[in-house]
C-alpha cells in the first residue's frame, strides 16, 4: 500500500517494485488486446442472434476492452442439457484423472500470469498486486481441492460393522451444479467455485459477473486446454435475470455455489425452492459483511492505522471481507484518528497498471454513483474525519472514489454494506466493550473481525464473544490465503461451508454407505 513517492523518500518497498517491474513489462502488450468472449458450451453456438456488450476501461473510461457475446436463455437451458448427460461419466472418472486436470491448470494460470494480470487491471480495474494475488489465489484453490479430492474420493471409508458384515462410505458428485461468481475477484473466486464443484464429481455450468465476462472466458479457455472436458464446464457469460435466472429456476440443477450480495443470494434460494418436482437443493452461499474492527487503548497507533487502511482501502474496499467499522476506544481515537488522516494523505489513487498507485478505480459508474451518495450525505451531516486526495483529472477519467472516513455512532447507523473505499468510525468507553460485541453480532452478519489490543485477556474475550467466519488479532482483516484461513461467514453473511478450508469440498458430494453381507 505504499506509492512510489512514498517508498523513495522512506527507503521502503522498492525491493516489490523490482520484483513487479519484469510482470508490469511481460503484461504491457495485453493491455492494448482487444479481447472477444462468447460462451463457451459443450454444443455448437448458433451465435449470430445474442446481443454483443462492449467491455469499457474502469479507468479510463473511452478505452474498449473487448466485447461478450452474453448466453442466451434457450442456450443456457441447452447447457443445463448438456451438463446433465455428461453427469454420470464425469463422475465416473477416477478422482486421480480429475485432479490432475487441476493442477495442469494450475500451472497454466502460473504461466498465463502477464496476461491474467492485464485482464484484471483492464476489465476489474485492480492494481498490478492484486491481480498477482488473484492467480495465485486461484492456484491455491487449484492445488488444495486437487490434493483434498484425492484423499475423500480417492477411496471408501471402512466402517466398523458385525462378523459376516462389510460397511463402506463412498463419496460422489451430486449433479449440476451452477457456479454464480463476482467481478471483484474474478480469477481466485470464480476458479475456486468452479473446480471445486468439478472435481467432486459434478458437471458445471459457470456463470460470471457481468463486469467480468473476458477475464472468466480467458480463465475457462485455459481450463479447457488443461484437459477439462468441453461439457463437463460450460461458461454462461450474461446477466443475472437472464443466465441466472434460468440456472436458479431450473429442476435439473442439483445445486448453486454463490458469491455475491445477501439480496441474490436470498433470491436464488428462493428461486431454488419454489421449482415444480426438483430435488432438494445444495445452496452454498458466500456473501457479504458489515465487517468491524475494535481497538483498546493498549494498541500500537501506527500499527492499527497501517492495518485499518489496507483493510479499508486496498483493492478501493472492493472485499467481502474490509473494514467498514472500526470502533475506537475513546482515550486513543484522537491520536488513531490523527495517524489515520496523515496516512490517508499519502495515499496515491489512479492509473491501476503504476506501481506507484495505491487504490484504484470502483467497478462501475452504478457503483460509483451509490458510494458517492452515501458519501455525500455523510458529508452534508458534517461526519467526515479524513479523505485521500483525488486530482480532478483522474476523477474525470474513470470510476474513481476518493477513500473517506467517516464519525458514526455505531455499526446501526448503517443500512447495509458499502462496497467500496469507505470507513466509518465509532468510539467506545472501556466499560461499554460487552454492549458494542453485542451490537455487532445483533446486527445480523458475521463474516470478518478485527481486534488490537496487547492486552491478551482483552483480545481473548473478544474474539471468542463475536460471532463470525474470521477473526483476526493484531493485523488487518482481509487475504485469506487457502488452506490457512478458511473464508466465509454466518447470519447474513453466508451459508459455509468455507472457500479454502476442508469440509468445502463435502458440500458439493452426496454419500453413500455400502453394506455386503459377506
Ligand atoms: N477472501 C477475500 C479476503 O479475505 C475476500 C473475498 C471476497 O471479497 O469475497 O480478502
Amino acid at each position: 500500500l505504499y506509492g512510489e513517492k512514498r517508498s523513495n523518500s522512506k527507503g521502503v518497498n522498492l525491493n516489490i517494485h523490482s520484483q513487479f517491474q519484469p510482470l508490469k513489462e511481460a503484461m504491457a502488450p495485453f493491455l492494448e488486446r482487444r479481447y472477444q468472449a462468447a460462451p463457451l458450451v459443450g454444443f455448437t453456438l448458433d451465435d449470430d442472434d445474442t446481443p454483443l456488450h462492449r467491455v469499457m476501461c474502469p479507468w479510463d473510461r473511452d478505452r474498449l476492452v473487448g466485447e461478450v457475446r452474453w448466453t442466451s436463455a434457450e442456450q443456457t437451458r441447452e447447457a443445463i442439457a448438456v451438463a446433465r448427460q455428461a453427469f454420470p461419466r464425469w463422475d465416473a472418472t477416477p478422482v486421480e484423472e480429475r485432479s490432475a486436470i487441476l493442477e495442469r491448470f494450475a500451472d497454466a494460470l502460473e504461466a498465463n500470469m502477464a496476461e491474467l494480470m492485464a485482464l484484471c487491471c483492464m476489465e476489474g480495474g485492480k492494481l498490478l498486486t492484486d491481480g498477482v494475488a488473484e492467480v495465485r489465489e486461484a492456484v491455491d484453490f487449484c492445488r488444495y481441492y486437487a490434493a483434498h479430492a484425492r484423499e475423500l474420493f480417492g477411496t471408501a471409508t471402512r466402517l466398523p460393522g458385525p462378523t459376516g458384515e462389510s460397511n463402506e462410505l463412498m463419496l460422489s458428485g451430486k449433479g449440476v451444479f451452477a457456479t454464480i461468481s463476482p467481478w471483484n475477484f474474478p480469477i481466485a473466486i470464480f476458479c475456486g467455485q468452479t473446480v471445486a464443484a468439478a472435481v467432486a464429481g459434478n458437471t458445471v455450468l459457470a456463470k460470471p459477473a457481468e463486469q467480468t465476462s473476458l477475464i472468466a472466458h480467458r480463465v475457462v479457455a485455459l481450463l479447457h486446454e488443461a484437459g477439462m472436458p468441453r461439457d463437463v464446464v460450460q461458461l454462461l457469460p450474461g446477466d443475472g435475470p437472464t443466465v441466472g435466472a434460468v440456472l436458479s429456476g431450473d429442476s435439473r440443477i442439483t445445486g448453486v455455489a454463490f458469491t455475491g450480495s445477501t439480496d441474490t443470494a436470498r433470491l436464488i434460494n428462493r428461486s431454488l425452492a419454489e421449482r415444480d418436482n426438483a430435488p432438494l437443493p445444495t445452496l452454498i452461499a458466500e456473501t457479504g459483511g458489515l465487517n468491524a474492527m475494535i481497538v483498546d487503548s493498549t494498541a500500537l497507533p501506527e500499527q492499527v492505522v497501517a492495518d485499518v487502511v489496507a483493510s479499508s482501502y486496498q483493492s478501493a474496499g472492493q472485499r467481502c471481507s474490509a473494514l467498514r467499522v472500526l470502533y475506537v476506544q475513546e482515550d486513543i481515537a484522537d491520536r488513531i484518528i490523527e495517524t489515520l488522516r496523515g496516512a490517508m494523505a499519502e495515499l496515491a489513487i489512479g492509473d491501476p497498471t503504476q506501481l506507484a498507485t495505491d487504490v484504484g478505480p470502483v467497478i462501475d459508474e452504478e457503483a460509483r454513483a451509490g458510494l458517492q451518495a452515501h458519501i455525500d450525505r455523510l458529508r452534508e451531516e458534517g461526519r467526515l474525519l479524513a479523505e485521500a486526495p483525488v486530482t480532478p483529472e483522474i476523477a474525470a477519467k474513470g470510476t474513481f472514489i476518493a477513500p473517506t472516513a467517516f464519525r458514526i455512532d455505531g455499526i446501526d447507523a448503517l443500512e447495509a454494506e458499502q462496497f467500496g473505499p469507505i470507513l466509518h468510525v465509532a468510539t467506545f468507553k472501556s466499560s461499554e466493550i460487552d454492549d458494542v460485541i453485542d451490537t455487532i453480532n445483533d446486527r445480523g452478519y458475521g463474516l470478518t473481525f478485527g481486534v488490537h489490543s496487547r492486552n491478551e485477556t482483552f483480545s481473548n474475550h473478544v474474539a471468542r464473544r463475536i460471532r463470525v467466519g474470521n477473526v483476526y488479532v493484531n493485523r488487518n482483516i482481509i487475504g485469506a490465503v487457502v488452506g490457512v484461513q478458511p473464508f466465509g461467514g454466518q447470519g447474513f453473511s453466508g451459508t459455509g461451508p468455507k472457500a479454502g478450508g476442508p469440509h468445502y469440498l463435502l458440500r458439493f458430494a452426496t454419500e453413500k454407505a455400502r453394506t455386503i453381507n459377506t
